[in-house]
């Protein structure tokens, strides 16, 4: 299927912006592009004999000299009032709207999905960076923590240091922020490492965004393994955000050790969407159901992986559901027709229909359906249409794995704890969802569920916005993100003691 890349004639749009392709994504380091070893194509997923650009290999070296430069430039950074840093962070984001139609373009051709998902991803970066500008004031000043005739007692804030931002593929721009913007408000420098397979669009907004700081605040190394282990494993790096795979989690954490980084871990999942016995089975909740499971043809992170239906409902949801799926249409996400565009890249699309067909050969139910927009050129791309399992093990792979594809099981549960025990047998815990037409009854299951957030009748885009706390418990996570709560996770708190009375403290005269 694959074909050398070529280049493609398309120059994207230049409504708004310049950008033409194929496009570049370098190291960048205070404004400055750094030479790289080696260069790797970026091909579209929808056509993957079309290369889109180039990424920079980024190696050790050049994290070397980007945190150095961060480093050098973190005093300054943290000595700028709060107000002041936030300003130049909503400077960036009015520059960043008059590009977000060209580099949703570009997200589409480099990352695969449909074109309202990447504006939504584009977009995400100025809307991030402008809530966190609205919250500068709770940096302002120091906390009175206690004052008494004994003294007074402040709590205040302070950044970090120089804060590694390493990026997964599948949102690579709106992820990206959630790391970013946070900490460039606290005061922090920030060195960010997109992944190789989704570095353009990304690479460009931070091109954007770093000429609105001060030089050497924001730089950007993309890479692959070895520049993201530089990054945390560099003694210089104070905090690490990472978003990625359960197992990188885990070797970040072991790079990470060796200065005793501080660490946000925001990994794999495998979330459940519960149907409980009280809920109404219908069109509508198939439907939101279905945008729950296959929203960028199933690479989210919280995007629904297993479904869990009450058996009263089983045999109908698993129609309706069926039904509604079928009804996506499957394409280059360029083309407003597709709704639901490839899969990401080609180890990902090996990873799901290795997958589909074991689980098939295993002798569960597996139902593909939808509809090809372009039959003539489907080979061209990396695309699945969407498939829904059934008959299957509870213990399964498709349903014990993240398969982070258009490919999802529906499974029967017998009572309330039943389906708690299924959701919760699981090394995951990122989100989950409960259905039902009785709030009591669905919040009275929620609070059972061991994930970061519980949804309720609810489980996709929009539904955890960049002020509600987000984040996941066992294999999924460690530290929350988004909202005030990465505020905090890119600062220490630092208690200042002004005691004018220590005559109770404890002492040999004084016990
Ligand atoms: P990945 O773990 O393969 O890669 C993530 C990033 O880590 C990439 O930039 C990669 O180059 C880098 N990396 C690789 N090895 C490294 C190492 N040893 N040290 C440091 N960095 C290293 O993940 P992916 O395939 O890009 O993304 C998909 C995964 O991300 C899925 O598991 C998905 O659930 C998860 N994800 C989680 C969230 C969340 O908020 N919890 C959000 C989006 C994606």
């Amino acid at each position: 299927m694959d074909r050398p890349p070529t280049a493609t004639t398309t120059a994207a749009p230049a409504a708004g912006g310049s950008l033409s392709l194929p496009a570049r994504a370098p190291v960048l380091v205070a404004g400055e592009e750094l030479p790289v070893d080696s260069w790797s194509p970026v091909v579209n997923p929808a056509r993957t004999g079309e290369l889109v650009g180039e990424v920079a290999m980024g190696g050790a070296e050049n994290v070397d000299r980007a945190v150095a430069v961060a480093h050098a430039a973190f005093r300054g950074w943290a000595a700028t009032p709060p107000a002041a840093r936030a300003e130049r962070m909503a400077a960036a984001a009015a520059a960043l709207a008059e590009h977000n139609g060209p580099l949703a373009e570009l997200l589409t051709r480099e990352q695969g999905k449909v074109l309202w998902e990447t504006r939504l991803d584009v977009g995400g970066a100025g809307h991030i960076l402008n809530w966190y500008t609205g919250v500068a004031d709770v940096l302002a000043e120091d906390e009175v923590f206690r004052s008494d005739a004994r003294g007074t007692i402040w709590t205040g804030r302070r950044p970090m240091g120089v804060t590694g931002v390493i990026v997964p593929w599948n949102s690579p721009v709106y992820l990206a922020f959630l790391g970013i913007a946070p900490a460039l408000l606290a005061g922090n420098t920030v060195v960010v490492k997109p992944s190789e397979l989704a570095p353009l669009a990304l690479g460009e907004v931070l091109r954007i965004v770093a000429e609105h700081l001060p030089e050497g605040v924001l730089s950007v190394v993309p890479g692959g393994r070895e520049a993201g282990a530089a990054i945390a494993g560099h003694r210089l790096v104070r905090k690490v955000f990472f978003t990625g795979s359960t197992s990188t989690g885990q070797a970040v954490m072991r790079e990470a050790a060796g200065n005793l980084k501080n660490i946000s871990l925001e990994l794999g999942g495998n979330d459940p969407a519960i149907v409980l016995e009280s809920a109404r089975v219908d069109d509508a909740l198939a439907e939101e159901l279905v945008r729950s499971v296959y929203s960028a043809s199933g690479q989210i992170c919280f995007d629904v992986k297993r479904v869990y239906v009450h058996r009263a409902h089983h045999a109908e949801f698993l129609e309706r559901f069926t039904a509604a799926a079928d009804r996506l249409v499957v394409g280059n996400g360029l083309d407003p027709r597709a709704t639901m565009g490839p899969v990401s890249n080609r180890a990902q699309f090996d990873k799901v229909s290795g997958l589909i067909e074991r689980t098939r050969a295993s002798g569960a139910t597996v139902r593909t359906v939808g509809t090809k927009l372009d039959p003539g050129s489907w080979d061209e791309g990396l695309f699945l249409l969407p498939s829904v399992v059934s008959d299957v093990d509870p213990r399964a792979e498709i349903v014990t794995d993240e398969q982070f594809g258009p490919v999802v099981p529906v499974l029967p549960f017998a009572d309330d704890d039943e389906a708690v025990a299924l959701a919760n047998d699981t090394e995951f815990g990122l989100a989950a969802s409960v259905w039902s037409a009785d709030r009591e009854h669905a919040l009275a299951v929620a609070r059972r569920i061991e994930s970061g957030t519980v949804f309720l009748n609810v489980h996709r885009y929009g539904a955890s916005d960049v002020s509600m706390p987000f984040g996941g418990v066992k294999g999924s996570g460690i530290g929350r993100g988004h909202g005030l709560a990465a505020l905090h996770a890119c600062t220490e708190l630092q208690t200042v003691a002004d005691y004018v009375d220590v005559s109770a403290f404890p002492g040999p005269d004084n016990r």
